[in-house]
């Protein structure tokens, strides 16, 4: 079977956005509003003549128990399946409550884990970037998968560890 590369992250972070960028069309639902896709969503994806599937994530009801804990629980269900994890951070925002507890999850996991400094469209955006070195993930990745940016050396890096 293909290697599995599941995205997780809070919701709004770009998810979706960067999962659309990797598969060249618009399949994953991206919204303005948190919360839209529902559970995992599994695509075909391709870079550099290599198959594997991406993994997108998010479902969480605002009413039920803290956001934090399932956004963390759902990330945990998806990596559990995953060859390689990716965490997606909005670095314009900064480091959230949410993003310690998703971390603090894949912190009991041992597989590869590349962290993803999302949304930056520009490079004067660059220093944002350095300040999620604070969460313990390693070198933050800076794209934007709004725009494609960053995308290329994200996926170079995920086929290395894959
Ligand atoms: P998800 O909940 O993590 O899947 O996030 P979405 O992909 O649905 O995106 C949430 C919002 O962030 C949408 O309004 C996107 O257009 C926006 N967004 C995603 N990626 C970028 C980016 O690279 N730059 C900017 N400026 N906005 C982005
Ligand atoms: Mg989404």
């Amino acid at each position: 079977a293909d290697p599995v590369v599941a995205i997780v992250g809070r919701p709004n972070v770009g998810k979706s956005t960067i999962i659309n960028r990797i598969l060249g069309r618009r399949e994953a639902v991206v919204e303005d509003k948190p919360g839209v896709t529902r559970d995992r969503v599994s695509y075909k994806a391709e870079w550099s003549g290599k198959d594997f599937t991406l993994v997108d994530t998010g479902g969480w009801e605002a009413d039920a128990k803290g956001i934090d804990a399932q956004v963390a629980a759902q990330a945990e269900i998806a990596v559990a399946h995953a060859d390689v994890v990716l965490l997606v951070v909005d670095a314009l925002v900064g480091i959230s409550a949410t993003d310690e507890a998703i971390v603090r999850m894949l912190r009991r996991v041992d597989k590869p884990i590349l962290l993803i400094a999302n949304k930056i469209d520009d490079t004067h955006q660059e220093p944002d970037v350095h300040a999620l070195w604070a969460l313990g993930m390693g070198q933050p990745y800076p794209v934007s998968g709004l725009h494609g940016r960053g995308l290329a050396d994200l996926l170079d890096a995920v086929l290395e560890v894959m």
